[in-house]
């Protein structure tokens, strides 16, 4: 029995391959996908265009559009444990986490429904004997790609505020990871979503995602995933003349100073590399501690790094889960040779962890590599798994100068007590996000998004669904005489 796919208003099984969805915790087939062709994308797309014109979707109030979005969230809401659970199948991340991302996912429609229920259009000052005002209106038909490390969560973060702004969407999930996409379509057809305004369609980035990004009547693509793919459909893109927000990969810094409080920065350390199994955007992968605690502060952290839990995703208590595939553990391990290659001293980890059925799955001990410097390649480029690279610095010049040595941007994490040098260093880091005696809390009312080859563009907070709306300006003319100009052609008519 293979799973259908949502075509702009219609499930049925997609033109394309059939794919199965594993269990990274045993390779267990979840289930398998007829996943879209690329004649599945054209039509969804013509018909998302179609249903985005129709009256009963361009006049819909933004109020009753919000309702809608509503009562997906209180649906999601309601079989939040299942989706928690199709989501653990899918990408084997631990229950804790992905009951924690489908809480947010449903936070993130509700607030997209009561920001749109509070957005104001302005009346802008008049400068002539007129009244002028600027409105938003939506971009039309937006594709809305998407990795496979957190689907519920960045698959929503794009649907809710696109359908907020007005628009029609079409999604391409990961090829590794449809099902939850899948359930968010459900969701939203009975939601009260009128057919046609969201299509979700599985299958190869190569293809589907490739189809979508080219389709003329595409008038923005939302992606979050690799680099080097962003910079693929931002060229795609730039010839569209097309706006493109891009959320991409990371090599984010966090910073150990010598006043900090130790127990919470361990634990913050921790957290930052190794949940997701460090299978997170905004994993703290390179730490830069401070000299004068150095030592004790690697000793703390080795010994906590070896006591992490890691198994099965679906257990009480586990910590770390599987990789996302055996393919991708052999990425990682690949890193790590790598980084003793180039004479990095392992710490703790460096291995396939045994016994209580882990050799069934795609695990990797939590792995930590000191001895190097930023110019190591393992240093440099994002592993994308449970590995932590460490550093050493001096002072603040030096700590920043070594943060910044990176071609990416999108998180970092400071550890002091001293709050007056927190803010001064926050200030010169070059990342989208910094968190300070914290890591990795995301609120869906603060804008999110990298600088440098980290991403362009900002996702959550209001702004997010103007990044969906364009602008369109209106001048109502008050005069009761002809515009000056005209008016003596006329009367010497
Ligand atoms: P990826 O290989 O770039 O894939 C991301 C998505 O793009 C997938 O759906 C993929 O399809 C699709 N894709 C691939 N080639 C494409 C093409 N030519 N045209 C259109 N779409 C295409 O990234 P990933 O390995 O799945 O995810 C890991 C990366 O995502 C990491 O670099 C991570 O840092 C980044 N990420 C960033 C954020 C953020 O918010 N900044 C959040 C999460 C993850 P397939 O399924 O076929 O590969």
């Amino acid at each position: 029995m293979t799973e259908s796919i949502l075509v702009a208003g219609d499930w049925r099984p997609g033109r394309g391959e059939e794919t199965p969805s594993l269990f990274p915790a045993d390779g267990s087939v979840n289930a398998v996908v007829a996943t879209a062709g690329v004649d599945d994308v054209n039509e969804a797309i013509e018909r998302a265009d179609r249903a985005r014109r129709e009256p009963a979707w361009r006049n819909m109030r933004p109020h009753e559009r919000a309702a809608i979005l509503g009562r997906a969230s209180d649906l999601l809401t309601g079989r939040a444990e299942a989706v928690a659970r199709l989501q653990t199948r899918d990408n084997g991340k631990p229950l804790a986490e992905t009951r924690a991302l489908v809480a947010s996912a449903a936070g993130t429609c509700r607030y997209f429904a009561s920001a749109l229920e509070t957005l104001d259009d302005a009346l802008t000052p008049p400068r002539g004997d007129y009244l002028t005002m600027s409105v938003h209106e939506p971009l039309g038909v937006v594709g809305a790609i998407t990795p496979w490390n957190s689907p519920v969560a960045s698959e929503m973060q794009k649907i809710a505020p696109a359908l907020a702004g007005g628009n029609a969407v079409v999604v391409k999930p990961a090829d590794a990871t449809p099902l939850v996409a899948l359930e968010l379509g459900r969701i939203f057809d009975e939601a009260g979503l009128p057919p046609g305004l969201l299509s979700i369609l599985p299958g190869r980035g190569s293809v589907v995602g490739d189809a979508i990004v080219r389709h003329p009547l595409v008038k923005k693509v939302s992606f979050t995933g690799g680099t080097r793919t962003g910079r693929m459909l931002a060229h795609i893109a730039a010839d569209k003349l097309m706006p493109v927000s891009l959320e991409l990969g990371g090599k984010s810094p966090t910073v150990v100073f010598d006043d900090a409080d130790i127990d919470h920065a361990v634990n913050g350390v921790l957290f930052g590399i190794f949940s997701s199994a460090g299978q997170a955007c905004i994993a703290g992968s390179r730490l830069f501690v401070q000299d004068g605690i150095h030592d004790a502060f690697m000793t703390r952290l080795v010994e906590a790094t070896a006591r992490l839990r890691v198994g099965h995703p679906e257990a009480d208590g586990t910590q770390v889960g599987p990789l996302i595939s055996e393919q991708h553990r052999g990425v990682v391990e690949d890193y790590v040779k790598l980084g003793l290659e180039e004479g990095a001293t392992l710490l703790t980890g460096g291995e396939r962890p045994r016994g209580d059925g882990l050799d069934r799955g795609s695990y990797y001990q939590p792995t930590i590599l000191a001895g190097l410097t930023n110019a190591a390649r393992v240093c440099r480029e994002e592993i994308f798994g449970p590995v932590l690279v460490a550093m050493r610095f001096a002072d603040e010049d030096d700590l920043v100068a070594q943060a910044n040595d990176s071609v990416y941007g999108l998180a970092s994490g400071l550890w002091t007590r001293d709050y007056k040098r927190a803010l001064r260093v926050a200030r010169r880091l070059e990342t989208g996000t910094v968190w300070i005696n914290t890591y990795k809390q995301i609120s869906v009312s603060t804008p999110f998004g990298g600088v440098k080859e980290s991403g362009t563009g900002r996702e959550k907070g209001v702004g997010g669904i103007r990044a969906y709306q364009q602008q369109k300006s209106i001048y109502l003319g008050l005069n009761e005489q002809p515009i000056p100009w005209a008016g003596p052609v006329i009367e010497e008519h």
